[in-house]
């Protein structure tokens, strides 16, 4: 699937850079156009990958090119205000090569909180291509603002988007290590799991790939019906045969007598793995059973794929999700592991949603509460009490 990638506030930007990055490692094809979007100078500096002629810096008059701080009302302002720079860089991206565009944004911030959803309503206003959110939610202790941030941004932006996918920050924490010093690492998990499923619409069938494989209208049918989905992924190691001539036969899942048992290895090994996506950590962890809709890919050699495994694979996820829209199909790699990559589409159940909110509405009441009392105190500090002392003027 080619994607027009648009990576807004600093975390939009990395993480679209990573993207770029593993196209070019992969080979996947699936970045044909990348955009960064910020309000501070320095962020578009760093990055190494989306070209400098696709960075595009809004704001400049307001806040002179170094960032809102965390005001997500001030970066949709400025988004609103300076849409024209961003439609500016995006007039440069040829659409009718693009299946649909991907905005990417952490939700605490301030530039990519606030402006993400104004461009995804601008975008969705003037292109029939679906326009799908990538949101990163803060970490836990990364204190109420952020948390506020992110609980209202994700309100504006599921509305605005065709499908809203959602990586929690917070549950890819690894122990003893802050958010802060695991992004590297969590920003390739990022980009392995969304890559997986987008690279998969871009395989060709060709002379040695089944029709089962992936195509990218699968991947839209999926997230079409909106809403916030998840994606689940494991991968096991294996060997790559070199050998040509019962690789096809294997593939295509013949019984003939000596593959027997490799089939039946095959088979459990994609069932096995198809179960540890689901139900291992998900990139918003929820409840996978009431899911509206489910897309499993199988990805690795043509040789460690069958069609079986991933048929059952399929009928799991019905039974588990209850949902009777469950796709899934191949996509042949080279590389040497087998991995199933599910994207789970419509989830409901997200506990950590409803725990963000909660400490959204608190740090809200509480934000309220001090600036209400705010000009009262600073009254009784700065007045005498008998009111002796006159001010200058
Ligand atoms: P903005 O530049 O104002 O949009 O804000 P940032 O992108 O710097 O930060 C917004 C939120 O994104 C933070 O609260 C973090 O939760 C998260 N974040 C920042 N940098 C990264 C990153 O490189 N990777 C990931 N996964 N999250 C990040």
């Amino acid at each position: 699937m080619k994607l027009a990638m648009i990576g807004f506030g600093q975390a939009g930007g990395k993480i679209v850079d990573k993207f770029l990055e593993y196209d070019k490692e992969t080979g996947s094809g699936i970045v044909r156009s990348a955009v960064a979007v910020n309000t501070a100078k320095a962020d578009l500096l760093g990055l190494e990958h989306i070209p400098e002629e696709n960075r595009v810096l809004i704001g400049q008059a307001r806040v002179k090119g170094h960032g809102v701080g965390a005001d997500n009302e001030l970066g949709a302002e400025i988004a609103e205000e300076d849409i024209d720079e961003v439609q500016g860089a995006i007039d440069n991206i040829p659409v009718h090569e693009v299946d649909a565009f991907l905005i990417v944004a952490g939700l605490g911030g301030g530039t990519g909180s606030g402006g993400s959803p104004v461009v995804a309503k601008h975008l969705k206003r003037i292109y029939t291509e679906p326009v799908y959110g990538l949101g990163v939610l803060p970490g836990s202790d990364e204190g109420g603002i952020y948390t506020l941030n992110a609980a209202r941004s994700f309100q504006t932006f599921v509305r605005e988007v065709d499908n809203l996918m959602v990586f929690d920050n917070d549950a890819w924490r690894q122990t003893g290590e802050s958010v802060e010093g695991g992004y590297d690492h969590i920003n390739e998990e990022i980009v392995r799991r969304f890559g997986v499923l987008f690279g998969a619409g871009e395989i060709e069938a060709g002379d040695n790939v089944a029709e089962s494989v992936v195509d990218s209208s699968e991947i839209i049918n999926t997230l079409d019906g909106g809403g916030v989905s998840t994606v689940g992924y494991a991968s096991e190691d294996v060997e790559v045969s070199s050998g040509g001539g019962g690789l096809l036969s294997r593939f295509k899942g013949d019984d003939s007598s000596d593959d027997s048992m490799d089939t039946a290895n095959t088979t459990n090994r994609i069932t096995s793995l198809v179960r540890k996506a689901a139900l291992g950590r998900l990139t918003l962890p929820c409840e996978i059973e009431g899911a509206e809709r489910a897309l499993l890919v199988m990805a690795g050699p043509p040789e460690h794929l069958n069609r079986k495994g991933i048929e059952r694979g399929r009928k799991w996820l019905e039974e588990q999700t209850g949902s009777m829209e469950v796709r899934g199909g191949d996509y042949p790699t080279n590389a040497p592991k087998v991995a199933a990559s599910i994207l789970l589409a419509g989830v409901h159940n997200v506990p950590r949603i409803k725990e963000l909110q909660q400490v959204a509405i608190e740090a809200q009441d509480n934000i309220d509460d001090i600036r209400n009392q705010s000009e009262d105190n600073l009254e009784d500090l700065v007045e005498d009490d008998e009111d002796e002392l006159d001010p200058l003027f």
